[in-house]
């Protein structure tokens, strides 16, 4: 296996300026008349619904869990259920199931969590941060208590606030505005897993957002903020491991003693855990060469897609709607979602189609690969069904960075064809078994 070969290889444009030209917005309560919860988590597992329709319900209010590792769901407004309705989930692709709740308006807020000191057992820590349904707010939607759950031997707590795809701005907006918040969130991530020290991990040139950090950390010499190169993937879990502490895992980062969250989770963390309050809002970036006004915008977890694009002006051409980044993220269908907690970005782009002529074997794309794979070879594989060569050439390792289809001068969509290639070996090997 040749892992990170490639790393830092390609500086691609960030066209971050776009969302930071202005101020946060915070989008008014009263335009969203309805937030909706899709109750299908990951496999198809349904959602134990803790609320039925007339019920009245806070800001705050415990509505349902998702039984696969216990996650809470919290209502973001205060009002009614309504009912619950089909609807797209557009994480899965798929319609299912959506709680609806209709706001009353009046954002009338639920008893606090429980809180927590510091200096509370790492058990409490950990049992406070489940409680509070706290997921991995980068895009991996991950029950963060999972992954401190009686862990051993964690030397570092390593923040991720390096938001390596273009146009997204969330984490830098958030780190810029809270990183008091991102620094106590982090503190209490320490003492749940026992480590000794705490890296944030941010890129440079992300000055303002740099300094805030580097000043609410200054009181603690445990924590060292460390800027890491403008590359991308570099925000991929492995790539900044190997940028940072110059080591490779095979699963997970723990077997190197290190536990990674995205910055704005260690202020999820801090919320619950200091001011007692779950996620039950969000800043998304809207963004793209098709918006004419883009802005990092708060908005109540569950809001529909369409209620928050009403907020911005989008170029008069035919567009393509991406929900998070435009290397990692498929379109949208259309724009009748819902925001779940772990979206953070609506990205804008004006469709271009491109034309893929044959493969010309120039190797880019395998030369770019931050994960030391052959897509072409993948591809060729999985063509020909052989499911033997697609095991060997370890094409699950794939993590959808996007960079083998930017880096190709046929314009084939290699990234969509890994996908494919991943989705059939998935489905022969659960066969197998
Ligand atoms: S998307 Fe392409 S470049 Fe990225 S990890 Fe997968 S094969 Fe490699
Ligand atoms: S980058 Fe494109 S043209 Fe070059 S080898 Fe890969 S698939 Fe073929």
């Amino acid at each position: 296996m040749k892992l990170f070969q490639t790393v830092g290889r390609r500086k691609i444009p960030g066209y971050k300026s776009m969302s930071l030209e202005r101020e946060l917005v915070v989008l008014d309560p009263k335009k969203v008349e309805y937030v909706y919860f899709p109750l299908v988590a990951a496999n198809n597992v349904p959602l134990e619904v803790f609320v039925k329709e007339g019920d009245k319900v806070k800001v705050g209010t415990k509505i349902a869990l998702k039984q696969q590792f216990s996650v809470p769901l919290f209502s973001s407004v205060s009002g009614t259920v309504r009912a619950i309705e089909k609807r797209l989930d557009v994480t899965t692709g798929r319609p299912c199931d959506h709680l609806v709740i209709k706001n009353d308006f009046k954002m009338t807020k639920e008893k606090p969590l429980k809180k927590v000191e510091l200096d509370a057992s790492k058990e409490d820590i950990v049992a406070a941060i489940k409680e509070a349904g706290i997921v991995g707010l980068g895009g991996a939607n991950f029950p963060t208590w999972v992954k401190y759950n009686n862990v051993k031997d964690i030397h570092t707590i390593l923040i991720n606030a390096v938001e390596c795809e273009p146009y997204l701005t969330t984490d830098y907006v958030s780190c810029s505005l809270n990183a008091a918040k991102v620094i106590s969130g982090a503190r209490y991530l320490q003492k749940a897993a026992g480590a000794s020290k705490v890296i944030v991990a941010i890129k440079v040139k992300k000055e303002q957002a740099c300094n805030c950090l580097k000043e609410a950390a200054a009181p603690y010499p445990d924590i060292e903020v460390r800027e890491v190169p403008d590359r991308y993937p570099m925000g991929w879990e492995r790539t900044l491991i190997q940028t940072i502490f110059k080591k490779q895992y095979d699963k997970l980062p723990s077997e190197i003693g290190v536990i990674v969250n995205n910055s704005t989770t260690a202020i999820a963390v801090h919320d619950a855990l200091v001011e007692g309050s779950p996620i039950v809002s969000r800043i998304v970036t809207v963004s793209g060469n098709a918006v004419k006004n883009a802005a990092n915008i708060v908005v109540p977890v569950g809001i529909l897609a369409e209620t928050v694009l009403n907020e911005f002006e989008v170029e008069e051409k035919e567009v393509v709607l991406l929900v998070g980044g435009p290397m990692t993220s498929n379109p949208a269908k259309d724009v009748s979602f819902a925001l779940t907690a772990c979206h953070g970005a609506l990205t804008l782009l004006e469709k271009v189609v491109y034309r893929p002529v044959a493969c010309l074997r120039c190797g880019s794309c395998t030369a770019h690969c931050p994960a030391g794979l052959q897509p072409i070879e993948i591809l060729r594989a999985f063509e020909g069904r052989d499911y033997e060569r697609l095991e060997k050439l370890e094409t699950l390792r794939c993590v959808d960075c996007g960079l083998c289809s930017y880096v190709c001068p046929s314009k084939i969509e290699v990234t969509d064809m890994m996908k494919k290639a991943k989705t059939l070996l998935r489905v022969h090997q659960s066969r197998k078994k």
